[in-house]
């Protein structure tokens, strides 16, 4: 996404640009897959109202974002049962949903009281979230966890319960691996203020697609490169297996580890900051099936960490997307984080997915019906955590740090705040910095 932006940016400009990409496809963490009939989103689905760089550049490239009025009815697993919970916006759901945080005693009454306490802080905070812009959230990032951050100043149940599934369902990893900073912003946005949810027409993939047509014929996929070549204080190009590249410039819009592969040779003020930049790890397995195991409107059921389960959710994408799933099917997508993704690293795809499968039957006995077919896919980087100070030292690297090697930019989601919206807001950035710096009698 954020190399796909910067090459459109850069385009827009008049500028001749050659994009190279390592994989076979363009789009990296966006990624469809199409199974009998199935089309699976494995990578990046959720877009949100709050993604005002995906918007604009969405009504620029005619691919129109249409609200998904998802059903967000699930259950939350506790005590050997699921207990129900309501999200949709008919006053009869919000009162269905208190009814069940009363009830089923996921939080006590300290526990609700925490939730609250929690909600008005963000709330009053929420001038300082942006998924923008991370320059706006500094203040919020001095180096804490999200985990100590809530800890010290709401409560260990409401951190357990409630923020750290919630939070660990957007970012695939536990509150003390992710930044406070970035984690009320992801709660504030993709939880509290989030509305409904948007999606390209025709999927993630379709807008992917669109952004790589507007790139026009200058894709090279299949085509790794392999270093990016600084001399004298800026880049002379890069090399790929075809030999040297010259540019005048290089926009690098890898992972932060794949950039510090490929570019050695940076300062150690630029390479310290990209050295803090983490990202978590997941395995998604995907059930195509007859029906929904799920009771009837469910959408997604969670299995927070002190349930011991192997997964942390499952969800039904033919409720997100019902046009990419055949009628009547459904699309049965677990989620498996952290150590417990790790532990099925070690399998082939048709043991983790026999293991998982396994751990789903003990919860929905209508999973032990064969399913049609079944698909692992796992992501080492997943997602960027943006650890307490990360943002900050970025920040610092990006004013004061980068400008020393002439012609290098970077762009990624942790260049932005991680999110699709992030990664493309960060490519846009790359590419008006580049242009300013090849073109600097041309404004913008
Ligand atoms: C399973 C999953 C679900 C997600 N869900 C959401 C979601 O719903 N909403 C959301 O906002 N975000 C989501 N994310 C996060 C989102 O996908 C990412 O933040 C975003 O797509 C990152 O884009 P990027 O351009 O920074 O990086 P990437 O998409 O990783 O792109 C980097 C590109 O660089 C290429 N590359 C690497 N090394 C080289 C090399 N040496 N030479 C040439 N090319 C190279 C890679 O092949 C890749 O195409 C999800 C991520 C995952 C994994």
């Amino acid at each position: 996404m954020a190399g796909l932006g910067a090459a459109y940016a850069l385009r827009k400009r008049g500028l001749d640009v050659t994009v190279f990409e390592a994989s076979s496809r363009p789009g990296g963490r966006i990624a469809v897959e199409e199974v009998h009939g199935f089309g699976i989103d494995i990578g990046a689905n959720i877009f949100l109202e709050a993604f005002d760089t995906v918007r604009e550049v969405a009504a620029e490239l005619g691919v129109p974002l249409e609200r998904t009025r998802v059903p967000i009815h699930g259950g939350v697993y506790r005590n050997g049962k699921f207990h129900g919970f309501y999200g949709g916006d008919h006053p009869r759901d919000q009162w269905k949903t208190a009814r069940t945080l009363l009830s089923f005693r996921l939080l006590s009454p300290r526990g609700l009281w925490q939730l609250l306490r929690f909600t008005r802080m963000l709330n009053a905070r929420s001038g300082e979230l942006s998924l923008e812009d991370p320059s706006r959230m500094l203040a919020l990032d001095d180096g804490e966890s999200a985990a100590d951050f809530v800890a010290s100043r709401i409560g260990s149940e409401f951190l357990d319960w409630f923020f750290g599934p919630n939070l660990s369902g957007y970012t695939f990893a536990h509150p003390d691996q992710v930044g406070a900073a970035y984690a009320m912003a992801v709660l504030w946005f993709f939880g509290l203020k989030a509305g409904w949810p948007l999606r390209p027409k025709g999927g993630a993939g379709a807008f992917v697609e669109a952004l790589a047509r507007a790139c026009g014929p200058s894709i090279r996929t299949s085509t790794p490169v392999r270093r990016i070549v600084i001399e004298d204080g800026g880049v002379r190009g890069v090399v790929t297996e075809a030999g040297l590249v010259e540019a005048d410039a290089v926009i690098c819009a890898t992972t932060a580890t794949a950039a510090l592969r490929l570019a050695p040779d940076l300062p150690a003020g630029i390479r310290d900051a990209l050295g803090r930049v983490t990202y978590s790890r997941c395995c998604r397995v995907f059930f195509g099936l007859d029906s929904s195991p799920f009771p009837q409107d469910w959408y997604a059921v969670t299995f927070p960490p002190q349930t011991g389960a192997l997964m942390l959710g499952m969800s039904n994408s033919a409720a997100l997307a019902p046009e990419t799933v055949p009628e009547g099917k459904a699309l049965i997508d677990v989620l498996v984080i952290g150590r417990r993704a790790e532990e099925l690293s070690a399998l082939s795809h048709e043991q983790a997915g026999l293991r998982v499968l396994a751990e789903t039957r003990k919860y929905f006995p209508a999973m032990t019906r064969e399913p049609l077919f079944t698909r692992v896919h796992r992501w080492d980087e997943a997602v960027c955590l943006a650890p307490g100070g990360m943002m900050s030292a970025l920040h610092r690297m990006r004013r004061q740090e980068l400008e020393s090697v002439k012609g290098l930019f970077l762009a990624g989601e942790y260049m932005g705040v991680p999110s699709v919206n992030g990664a493309l807001r960060s490519g846009l950035d790359a590419a008006a910095d580049c242009a300013a710096s090849l073109q600097p009698d041309e404004s913008p």
